[in-house]
């Protein structure tokens, strides 16, 4: 078991990452990819570069910086976290174990764009199958994703009915599924009261609850399953970066504020000086 695992490579993570290592605790980093500044080509106004810098540039080296203090970093997407005696984080490839869990993904992209999805958002579309499965047992439903975040869910909602069809919203599925696909882009959600029916550009489809699980979990997705507080899509924290979920903390992009790199790396390093903190605190 590590004593943390750091969620995000980009300054925020990289940042908690180098504290946290160099308070010699023992520090898993896990990034799906470069992030935000993957395809930010011009950096100006971050300290200390003469050169305009490019943005994927400064990940990698805050990366290799991580990396040559002896920080594990692992390429991979998280899908799932939950917290019974210890933080398990749940992967594309495997599980990891730590004793603390720093979110740093970035922030949290906008979702459905089409008519009726804030409308019917609680009134039978759902983010979660752990939450909200069991009220739509043997009902039928539609999971919206087409990558390994849409499976995990899949996995949940199988529990509690037969009947699923997964929309991918015109992308390709890019996993293996049992249940019938339908890869139709998506044009509205129609309903009464509740949610009664996907519209795609060919047809209209009955369904009594839709889950979102599109793309990659957010920090959102992580907060709402392991019972974290969020505020207008923001990661609630309090002074030393926790969330109300003991040892889960956040810091960068996804608890709000400034969405600047300097920001993010100031937040990395007051999390994992906290982070320090708390995990020494459970040795004793
Ligand atoms: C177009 C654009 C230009 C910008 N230009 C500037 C600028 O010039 N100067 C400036 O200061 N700021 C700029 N910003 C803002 C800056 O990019 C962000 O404030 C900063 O990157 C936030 O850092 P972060 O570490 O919180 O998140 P990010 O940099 O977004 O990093 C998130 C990390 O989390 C990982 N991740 C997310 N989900 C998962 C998952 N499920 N599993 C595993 N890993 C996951 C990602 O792979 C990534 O490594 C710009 C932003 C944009 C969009």
């Amino acid at each position: 078991m590590h004593d943390v695992i750091v969620i995000g490579g980009g300054p925020a993570g990289a940042s908690a990452a180098i504290y946290l290592q160099r308070s010699k605790l023992d520090v898993l980093l896990i990034m799906k990819d470069y992030g935000t500044l993957e395809k930010t080509q011009h950096i100006d106004n971050y300290w200390a570069f003469e050169d305009t810098m490019d943005g994927k540039e400064l990940v990698e080296q805050g990366i290799a910086q991580a990396k040559r203090l002896g920080v594990l970093v692992k390429q991979e997407e998280v899908l799932n976290i939950e917290n019974f005696n210890d933080f398990s984080v749940k992967t594309n490839k495997g599980e990891h174990h730590a004793k603390a869990v720093l979110l740093a993904t970035g922030q949290t992209k906008p979702n459905l764009r089409v008519k009726g999805f804030r409308e019917y958002t609680g009134k039978g579309i759902s983010f979660c199958a752990i939450c909200d499965g069991f009220i739509y047992r043997n009902k039928k439903i539609a999971v919206i994703g087409n990558r390994a975040f849409m499976s995990e869910e899949l996995e949940t909602l199988q529990n509690f009915t037969d009947d699923i069809t997964v929309f991918t919203n015109g992308l390709d599925l890019e996993v293996e599924v049992d249940q019938p696909v339908n890869t139709e882009k998506i044009t509205e959600i129609k309903g009464n009261d509740v949610v009664e029916k996907i519209v795609t550009e060919n047809g209209e489809y009955k369904v009594d609850a839709i889950f979102i699980a599109m793309g990659t979990p957010s920090a959102n997705d992580f907060a709402l399953r392991i019972g974290a507080f969020t505020k207008n899509n923001n990661i609630l924290v309090d002074d030393n970066f926790m969330t109300n979920v003991d040892g889960l903390f956040a810091a960068g992009d996804c608890i709000g504020g400034l969405l600047q790199i300097v920001k993010a790396a100031s937040d990395g390093a007051h999390a994992a000086i906290a982070m320090n903190k708390y995990v020494r605190s459970l040795k004793k």
